[in-house]
């Protein structure tokens, strides 16, 4: 670091996925039962998330176009 008055701060790296996928889901809807269920965190490949209504457990895939798919676990 030779002090160039750099603007660029490390942030996030979550964010940074965000914001290449478009928008981030805070949420996401039950493929089993349709329950929508919140998530702390927006939605990214290789997350497990679990629907808080029927237990199921979904493992989520973000393709390309930032379309967010559950796979059943
Ligand atoms: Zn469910």
């Amino acid at each position: 670091m030779s002090g160039g008055g750099g603007t660029y701060d490390f942030d996030d790296d979550e964010k940074d996925a965000a914001k290449a996928s478009g928008k981030p889901r805070k949420d996401f809807d039950c493929p089993s039962c349709h329950a929508n269920n919140p998530v702390d965190d927006a939605l990214s490949q290789g997350d497990e998330v679990r629907c808080n209504y029927c237990g199921a457990e979904f493992k989520v895939s973000v393709n390309s176009e930032g379309r967010v798919k559950f796979r059943e676990i």
